[in-house]
């Protein structure tokens, strides 16, 4: 007999409850009969989901409460992001709220706190994140994005050259955060600062890079003898890189929530049943009800590899960094076979890739079936999802060097 010794929690279904209801008013009309289309939204679309949801204080629900947040365990802040991917609901920008935001109120000054977080919690400040370079990505430690500290008549100062690449919606920031060489003569790591920079700063330069899924997400992000005030050191000058370790543990940890591939595999039945080969239907080919259980019981292992990182965040107050491995390793591996296993049941019906059906307002004819450009869209685009964040390759050795106590 199997006895289920978890308790349950009813406060959780009740907040899983209240989500959903948020997600049937809150991403309804327009938003919602694009965001079924696997149309793009805009800043302005994107801001107006963020603020609902800061509005709610669920943001920041995960910061501690002295901070603006409401002290959630990773329980519930799994249960927002579940839900929120169950429903289809835009993707929650988290370069400020799952960021950089923790990294400052744990290790920034209280002026910093007091300048910078308001904004995180409203919204009302975009960020976004620079870290790699185009010789330090998978090595991020050798970036030689400079910072040299300098004094006169204005205040302390640093001066910034360099270059960063991959910057994701550095069109739509306000702020980046920034890994930054203090000491160039130190070990790598050592001499590595984490600074807070403003976009509209003279010598900051943002140039667009176009993506595989003919989408501008990415940039580069020039520092052409860029001004920075001493005060948005964050902590100690030379320990950046206990930071960006630190904010790199809740960054992979929150690509992780289940919610998003239930919805995956919901889309795959439907076209499974939709698409028929020699007169029956593909959902009763074996082939592909082979491929279905294997997605099942992969994503069945990713919820309780989630369970586990729950369990480790409790023990040690933070994402633990070989657990967040481990969880973004899965997630996005299994986010790939599902999306390539629609694109193999899509393919029956050729595979046009019609991108401007993604754009809101176009009204042309679409060729094959509705979901077909939202999909190839997200196949494409998730073709990066073992790269960003640090490649599968990166996951596996942190997980290999965590096994062996290396
Ligand atoms: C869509 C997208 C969005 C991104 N957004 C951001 C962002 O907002 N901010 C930001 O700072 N960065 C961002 N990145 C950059 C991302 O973090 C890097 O691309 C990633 O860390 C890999 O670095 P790289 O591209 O330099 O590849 P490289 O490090 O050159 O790696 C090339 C290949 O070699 C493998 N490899 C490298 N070293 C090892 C090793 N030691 N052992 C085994 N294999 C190895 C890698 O796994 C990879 O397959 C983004 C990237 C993408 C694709």
């Amino acid at each position: 007999m199997f006895i289920n010794t978890v308790a349950h929690d009813d406060d959780l279904d009740a907040f899983r409850q209240e989500v959903r209801e948020f997600c049937h008013t809150e991403l309804s009309g327009d938003i919602r009969a694009r965001l079924d289309r696997g149309q793009q939204l805009g800043k302005d679309e994107h801001d107006r989901y963020m603020k609902a949801l800061a509005r709610r204080g669920w943001l920041v629900g995960h910061w501690p409460r002295e901070h603006g947040g409401q002290d959630w365990g990773p329980e519930r802040t799994g249960a927002l992001h579940d839900e929120l991917g169950r429903a289809g609901a835009p993707w929650l920008i988290p370069f400020g709220v799952t960021m950089v935001g923790p990294v400052i109120y744990t290790f920034g000054s209280e002026a910093q706190r007091d300048r910078f977080l308001p904004g995180i919690i409203a919204n009302d400040v975009w960020w976004c994140q620079g870290y790699s370079e185009p010789g330090a990505g998978s090595d991020l430690a050798s970036l030689k994005t400079r910072a040299v500290f300098a004094e006169d008549a204005e205040g302390p100062h640093y001066v910034v050259n360099g270059q960063k690449i991959w910057t994701t919606l550095a069109h739509w920031a306000d702020w980046i955060f920034c890994l930054v060489r203090t000491d160039p003569n130190a070990k790598k790591q050592a001499g590595i600062s984490f600074l807070l920079i403003d976009m509209a700063t003279p010598g900051v330069t943002v140039r667009p890079i176009k993506t595989i899924d003919l989408g501008h997400h990415l940039n580069e992000v020039f520092f052409d003898n860029v001004r920075v005030p001493a005060e948005n050191l964050v902590g100690e000058e030379n320990k950046g890189w206990e930071y960006a370790k630190f904010l790199l543990g809740y960054e992979r940890s929150a690509g992780g929530a289940a919610g998003k591939y239930h919805r995956y595999l919901a889309q795959l039945r439907q076209i499974l049943g939709d698409t028929k080969e020699g007169g029956r239907p593909l959902a009763e080919d074996i082939r592909f009800r082979r491929r279905m259980a294997q997605h099942e019981a992969d994503l069945a292992a990713l919820t309780a590899l989630g369970a586990d990182q729950h369990a480790a965040f409790h023990a040690a107050g933070r994402p633990s960094l070989i657990g967040a491995a481990a969880l973004k390793l899965r997630a996005t591996e299994l986010q790939q076979a599902i999306l390539q296993t629609m694109v193999d049941v899509l393919a029956r019906q050729g595979l046009p890739y019609q991108p401007e059906a993604l754009d809101a307002g176009w009204n042309g004819e679409l060729i094959g079936p509705p979901e077909m450009a939202g999909i190839l869209y997200e196949h494409l685009t998730r073709r990066a999802a073992t790269i960003y964040g640090g490649s599968s390759e990166i996951q596996r050795n942190i997980i290999a060097k965590g096994a062996l106590g290396l």
